[in-house]
């Protein structure tokens, strides 16, 4: 087994998915991960979960069924300066936090300021992944967000839900720019599934497709090892 972690799962209770925490979990240790993340939508995203559910997120034990459960949240940023819509103090007792551009909690920028907004999110200092950097709607220039990557330690996710050929976000060819500029930098990724349903958790097929079609070297991508990964979460 290639990767063994998958860092991006919605529950229930992010508003429009459909299985449980006990489900997705259950759904990784079946698929042979080694650690799972919950990572759903805070409060900004209409239909997300509310602040308690959060800030109460520390009654899931962090081994079930034998993997490691990651308890995070998926953030909206909701400036072009970068900020977010959920307090330092909540993040700081979470294990892993996404940010991401979401509609409607910011409208979309033009490429300069949809760059701001998302290096400024990695300057705070509980950002631990940029989700779907590669949304069509939010264009960005990716020589200054990977360089940003590097340089504030923030992973950049490769969306496995992205890449889905019904998806809305036609992300595959923002894709190919932002892994070939890692590429060239050394930056690391991950890979998440950004599972809406239990079915697709620990699912990257679109994301292997397309990493083997470019010769992404195995080496940069933090999905093998959970060490890898923990050098990212700084907490
Ligand atoms: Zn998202
Ligand atoms: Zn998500």
């Amino acid at each position: 087994m290639d990767y063994v972690l998958d860092t991006h799962c919605h529950t229930i209770v992010s508003g429009h998915a459909y299985s449980t925490l006990e489900e997705v979990v259950k759904k990784a240790a079946d698929e042979g991960l080694e650690l799972v993340a919950i990572t759903d939508h805070a409060p900004g995203l209409p239909g997300g979960a509310h602040m308690f559910y959060f800030s109460n997120l520390h009654v899931v034990p962090n081994n079930m069924y034998g993997i490691e459960v990651l308890r995070g949240i998926e953030v909206n940023i909701i400036s072009y300066d970068g900020n977010i819509d959920v307090d330092d103090y909540t993040l700081s007792r979470l294990d892993i936090v996404i940010a991401s551009l979401h509609p409607p909690c910011l409208d979309f920028g033009n490429i300069e300021q949809n760059t701001n907004a998302v290096i400024g999110a990695m300057k705070n200092p509980y950002v631990n992944i940029i989700g779907h950097p590669d949304d069509g709607r939010y264009p960005l220039d990716y020589d200054k967000v990977v360089k940003a990557a590097r340089d504030y330690n923030v992973l950049l996710e490769l969306n496995n839900t992205s890449l889905n050929p019904k998806g809305f976000r036609k992300g595959i060819e923002n894709d190919k720019i932002m892994l070939k500029k890692c590429m060239e930098l050394n930056v690391p990724i991950v890979l998440g599934s950004d599972a809406h349903i239990s079915f697709d958790v620990g699912n990257f097929d679109n994301s292997i497709k397309l990493l083997e079609e470019i010769n992404f070297p195995k080496e940069l991508v933090v999905n093998t090892s959970k060490d890898k990964l923990k050098r990212f979460l700084k907490g």
